[in-house]
């Protein structure tokens, strides 16, 4: 530690995960500027040396590089509620979906009061971000980023896969060739940031060449405590060891649940929960840890007649169908996908239909219950406590128990477990919304970018935290709503966008 620690830093980055990475390799291009990258987790320098979890991208990785938090979506049953601990964070572990948000959501941040993020500026930020695969350098498009991305081809597709975009053709959704055009909408094959099996994780995407400048140091397996903070300015980090390491910027890319903690640590948040944990205040924010946002999910389960389809090797997710709830004035306000399998109690194979809602109106909040740096944060989403969350979301199951019955995906299942078929009135579903929806694992907007005149803003549009010089925060806790898709692409933005501004625009950030 004591060689990190003997010297001061231009940026020392809290994170590498989606956005930290991201930042760090962006900022890190200008060879004067000094840049420390830090995480909890390990790192694997060669992507030939990836434990299997981290290259896998069929399936998740719940445990290795985990850390092991849980929660309690309704009150009464606690789940995991999995964030990578690793260099490339949660974008190492994931599914590797890489859907854009729709144009409106970037507008909409940007009428929030952060014109930095209209759909119109982080449209070519989107494109630098990918390397697309099947469709090139297009107006809405890109064949030179650091992530990889592609389509599944037919002939790639798990027969059931194939036959869930049968069926919501045959229900009369629209097909979707490109999911990820700005105007799409319907079903088609699902873009994904892997190449074969491999996630390209922005560890791979862009650690693996940024890692040997000679002004980027990554320091793997280190837990960061708090921002030490004097005279309203950050000058620097404590790691959870009580290792001081001196930045002119402190960058915090922790994760919309990991956020909250290092701030609260470092006495910025709201005044009660600060009071409550006996820290001394040092900038009284009441959006820490508030305005939590995600997309809650729910699941038909049923048991198939072909279990071979649901083999533990096949890609979890292929295919997905984006769309508007009947009577919803939020257009794409839901999707479904199909997954290849999934858990059951009695270990026999199973797959499921996941309706999940895209945009909502509730919010949740992460609380530190603890000052200790790998406390684990009690996670409050909320979910099913909003009435028009849960009508839209009852609506969307009603279309995925429509698809179970349609010729395409009928042959494919034995039986419908969950929910009961038999009762599936709008009231029936609704108490299941209520009970049962739990994660899509993206959460969001726990420390959220607007003005100063918002009470609940911790940072401007550029990051800058609101009641602290030389402190940044850039992640996904910062989008102030959440976007109509997995938020993977979208936290990448973020990194380019902030990387980008530090390496052009330094003097913004006091550099
Ligand atoms: C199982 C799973 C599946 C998912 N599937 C998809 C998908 O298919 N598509 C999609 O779009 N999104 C998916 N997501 C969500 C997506 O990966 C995340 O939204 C995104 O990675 C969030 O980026 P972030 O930079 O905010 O946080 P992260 O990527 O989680 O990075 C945060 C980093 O900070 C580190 N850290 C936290 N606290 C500290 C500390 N105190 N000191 C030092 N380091 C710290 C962590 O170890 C981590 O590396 C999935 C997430 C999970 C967990």
């Amino acid at each position: 530690m004591s060689s990190i620690a003997g010297q001061t830093w231009d940026i020392v980055v809290v994170g590498a995960g989606a956005a930290g990475a991201a930042i760090a390799a962006r900022a890190s291009e200008d060879p004067q500027r000094s840049v420390l990258l830090l995480d909890a987790g390990p790192d694997y320098p060669l992507a030939t040396n990836l434990p299997t979890d981290l290259h896998n991208g069929h399936d998740n990785s719940y445990v290795d590089h985990d850390w092991g938090l849980s929660y309690n979506p309704l009150g009464d049953r606690s789940d995991r509620f999995p964030r990578g601990r690793v260099t490339g964070g949660s974008t190492a572990v994931n599914t590797t979906i890489a859907l854009r948000g729709i144009p409106a959501d970037y507008d909409g941040w940007a009428q929030l009061g952060n014109p930095a993020w209209g759909w119109d500026q982080v449209l070519p930020v989107f494109n630098r971000l990918e390397r697309d695969l099947d469709y090139g350098a297009e107006p809405y498009h890109g064949d030179a980023g650091p992530i990889s991305i592609r389509r599944w081809t037919e002939d790639e597709l798990v027969p059931t896969q194939a036959a869930f975009i049968e069926a919501a053709l045959e229900h009369g959704f629209p097909a979707s060739a490109d999911v990820n055009a700005p105007d799409a909408v319907g079903v088609g094959p699902m873009a994904m940031n892997k190449l074969g099996r491999l996630r390209i994780s922005t560890a791979i995407g862009y650690l693996a060449s940024a890692r040997y400048r000679d002004n980027l140091t990554i320091r793997p397996d280190t837990l960061v405590n708090r921002v030490l903070v004097e005279d309203g300015q950050a000058v620097g980090i404590e790691t959870g060891a009580g290792d001081h390491i001196a930045a002119r910027l402190v960058v915090i890319s922790s994760g919309a649940v990991h956020t909250p903690g290092v701030l609260i640590r470092s006495g910025i948040g709201s005044a009660d929960e600060l009071a409550s944990l006996g820290v001394e205040p040092v900038a009284t924010m009441e959006g820490v840890g508030a305005n939590l946002s995600d997309h809650p999910a729910l699941a038909i389960v049923m048991s198939p007649k072909f279990p071979e389809f649901c083999a533990p090797d096949l890609p979890l997710v292929q295919t997905i169908c984006r769309y508007t709830s009947e009577g919803s004035n939020t257009p794409l306000d839901v999707n479904i996908e199909l997954m290849t399998r999934t858990g059951s109690r009695s270990g026999e194979p199973m797959f499921m239909l996941a309706p999940s809602l895209e945009q909502v109106d509730g919010r949740g909040a992460v609380r530190q219950t603890s000052l200790a740096p790998d406390s684990m944060p009690s996670i409050q989403p909320h979910f099913g406590e909003n009435e028009r969350d849960v009508a839209r979301h009852v609506r969307a199951l009603q279309d995925a128990f429509a698809l179970t019955r349609l010729a395409p995906l009928r042959e494919f299942i034995d039986q419908v477990h969950f929910p009961d078929p038999s009762r599936s009135s709008r009231a029936d579903l609704a108490q299941v919304a209520r009970r049962v929806s739990a994660s899509g694992y993206h959460p969001c907007g726990t420390a959220k970018m607007g003005p100063v005149e918002d009470p609940l803003a911790v940072v401007d549009q550029f990051g800058r935290c609101h009641g602290v010089d030389q402190l940044v925060v850039a992640d996904a806790s910062i989008m102030p709503t959440v976007p109509r898709a997995n938020i993977n692409l979208s936290t990448i933005m973020i990194g380019e966008m902030v990387g980008e501004w530090l390496r052009t625009e330094p003097a913004r950030y006091g550099l």
